[in-house]
């Protein structure tokens, strides 16, 4: 794994250029906040909503999108992955000219080939690793948070300085830029959401259907699954102490039931089933699913979450969620 750090790049390559940051949401606010902050000259490309005044109070320029793109040399495209597309081909698409650059924060749509920049642009990815929140905190206080950087499209030879210099301005390289390809940044999101949580999320159901179903305190159950933050800081400590290692902060009740008990809840065969959602991601298929869901208006999307809603462990979580989640 080849990991950038700050002295690995250099900030020169962008302070002779504009930077336009398409979309002024979680990410946008919090990259053209932290590029300004390192000497980047930033403009910003926004619909005229409640976006643009949050960024003219933060004192930049907001221009129509296609105006910003025209004028910036480097552009960010920081709005909704499923929307881009539209964005790309309505305002952005005709104002591409060599020497320009074009950056996601997100595979997704160069992946699948729901965009297509043309030969003459450089297209990069710097990937933030956290939401933009935390983008913005962590480089306020220092630390800087990690993402991906890639490089699809090496137009002008100069696409990794670009890269890497949009990654040293957003403080990435404070915590660590990790090449990686446009491809695998995507597929390994995709999976994570398809498979890794899909099945985590689905377990905490099911187990919370079970324990309910056997006649236990449905609000006392959902304390237990998630709603004690037990659940979350085991995962904290899994980045912090280890995968395995974490499992001598709990007893060793519990250290052998989880080894024992593991590999009989979840066999290996469950590999098959995730092997297939990796084709499923990989083939196009899934990303081919989700474009005839948009078109079709997101039915099914918005009967997921009606179902979802409709669902008991909503009341049951409200106890624990008012007595834990307090101070968040
Ligand atoms: P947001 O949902 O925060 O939206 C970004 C901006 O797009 C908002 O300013 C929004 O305006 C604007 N927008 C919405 N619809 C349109 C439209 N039709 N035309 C023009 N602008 C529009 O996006 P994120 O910041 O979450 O995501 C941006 C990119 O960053 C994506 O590629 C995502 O995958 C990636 N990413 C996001 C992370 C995160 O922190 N969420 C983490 C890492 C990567 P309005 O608010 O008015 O709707």
């Amino acid at each position: 794994m080849k990991i950038y750090r700050d002295e690995d790049a250099d900030l020169r390559p962008l302070l002779e250029k504009t930077v336009a940051v398409i979309g002024y949401g979680n990410q946008g606010q919090a990259q053209a906040l932290n590029l300004h902050d390192s000497g980047v000259r930033v403009i910003v490309g926004s619909v005229e909503d409640e976006s643009a005044a949050r960024a003219r109070r933060d004192g930049f320029t907001v221009l129509p999108i296609a105006e910003a793109a025209a004028r910036g040399d480097v552009l960010l495209l920081l709005i909704p992955d499923e929307l881009q597309r539209q964005v790309y081909r309505d305002s952005i698409r005709g104002q591409l000219r060599p020497g320009k650059t074009l950056d996601f924060a997100h595979g997704f749509n160069i992946r699948f080939g729901w965009i297509k920049p043309p030969p003459k642009v450089d297209v990069i990815m710097v990937a933030p690793r956290m939401i933009g929140h935390s983008v913005r905190q962590r480089f306020l206080g220092g630390a800087g948070s990690p993402a991906y950087v890639a490089v699809e499209q090496d137009a002008s030879g100069h696409a990794w300085r670009t890269a890497l210099a949009l990654a040293k301005g957003i403080g990435a390289t404070r915590a660590g830029a990790i090449e990686t390809t446009f491809a695998q940044e995507t597929e390994i999101d995709l999976f994570m959401e398809q498979a890794t949580f899909a099945a985590i999320d689905r377990t905490l159901l099911l187990s919370f259907e079970v324990l309910v179903e056997e006649g236990f305190d449905p609000e006392l159950v959902a304390l237990e699954l998630y709603g004690s933050y037990e659940a979350a800081e085991i995962f904290a400590e899994m980045a912090h102490t280890g995968f395995f290692r974490q499992g001598k902060l709990h007893s060793q009740t519990s250290q052998y039931g989880t080894f024992s008990r593991g590999p009989v809840v979840l066999p290996d065969s469950f590999k098959r089933v995730m092997r297939r959602r990796l084709a499923d991601i990989r083939s196009g298929r899934f990303a081919r699913e989700w474009r005839r869901e948009q078109e079709a208006g997101y039915p099914n999307f918005h009967r997921y979450w009606e179902d979802a809603l409709a669902h008991p462990i909503n009341a049951a979580e409200e106890p624990g969620r008012a007595l834990f989640g307090q101070g968040r």
